[in-house]
């Protein structure tokens, strides 16, 4: 099997990145990732505030898939995730929501094992290994690796780990994928704007749905979940609402207004995350209503 070393990154998503890597639809591979720091903070001595970074969310790519083109989508299971053994928090006056109220710059680094972040002597969290950057290359334009959108990036969505499958449309040839950030745990919004940071390596299959779709979907055992991000919630709502209604019309054959209905009597509206440049949305569909979507 395959693997694909972190030194080979991208700072921000684009189809003029030239590939880095190549794989097969079909291929099961490795991708090391850095932590979103690009690992350079490894102390608590270390603060977010004095260390030079030149670049933040580092994605291991882009990785040319062979025959996959413009149209189709790209399925990405994830089958494993490794850690590595340490994980950051950092915080700073200004991060996040509650950045007024911060006053202290500082460091904190967890150390992760035996399935726990140890948080502290009495806190230990149960580990929920996530991915939080994964993507393809955008239509248009570059797309920082901080920033989420159609492509992916930036999703922050605690579903994107092992056992779900991504669907990310192809907007290029080879598609391009990378990803990175990942979090040992995170709660839904990244309510500081960090999860527990961290390196690691993921174990993913890379398949191709002969059908396009208009931004990422993360389908779990349960559910099928739009992933949309816009500048507000209310916008990013919207965009997956109107992309769910229209899966409906589409799938089901029915009218619009009965794939509105549908929407407002089993869907549920999630947060994934409140504090990348967009934020992002899950419209929650659940399996009973479409077993499969493509
Ligand atoms: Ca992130
Ligand atoms: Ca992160």
């Amino acid at each position: 099997m395959k693997t694909f070393q972190k030194q080979q990154f991208i700072k921000s998503f684009s189809s003029k990145n030239k590939p880095a890597y190549t794989i097969n639809i079909g291929e099961t591979f490795i991708v090391e990732t850095m932590d979103c720091y690009g690992g350079a903070i490894t102390s608590p001595n270390q603060l977010r505030t004095e260390i030079n970074l030149d670049y933040i969310n580092p994605a291991t790519g882009p990785i040319y898939i062979n025959d996959i083109h413009p149209g189709d989508t790209l399925c990405v299971e994830i089958l494993d995730i490794q850690l590595d053994e340490f994980g950051v928090m950092v915080l700073y006056p200004g991060m996040g929501p509650l950045g007024h109220l911060v006053q202290q710059t500082d460091t904190r680094i967890f150390q992760v094992s035996d399935g726990k972040v140890k948080f502290n002597d009495s806190i230990h969290l149960p580990i929920k290994p996530m991915v939080g950057v994964i993507g393809t290359a955008p239509l248009n334009a570059e797309v920082l690796c901080e920033s989420p959108g159609d492509h992916g990036g930036n999703m922050d969505t605690k579903h994107i780990t092992v056992g779900s499958k991504i669907y990310l449309p192809v907007f290029h040839e080879g598609g391009l994928l990378a990803l990175g950030d990942l979090h040992a745990a995170m709660g839904d919004g990244e309510l500081n704007g960090s999860g527990v940071e961290i390196g690691g390596k993921v174990t993913m299959n890379a398949s191709k749905i002969n059908d396009s779709i208009p931004m990422p979907i993360v389908e779990t055992a349960e559910s099928y979940m739009i992933i949309s991000s816009e500048s507000t919630l209310e916008q990013a709502a919207n965009k997956g609402m109107e992309a769910a209604v229209h899966l409906f019309e589409k799938k089901l054959s029915i009218t619009f207004n009965d794939a509105y209905r549908l929407l407002s009597a089993v869907c549920d509206l999630q947060i994934s995350q409140i504090v990348n440049p967009l934020v992002t949305v899950r419209i929650v569909i659940p399996k009973e209503i479409i077993s499969n979507i493509f």
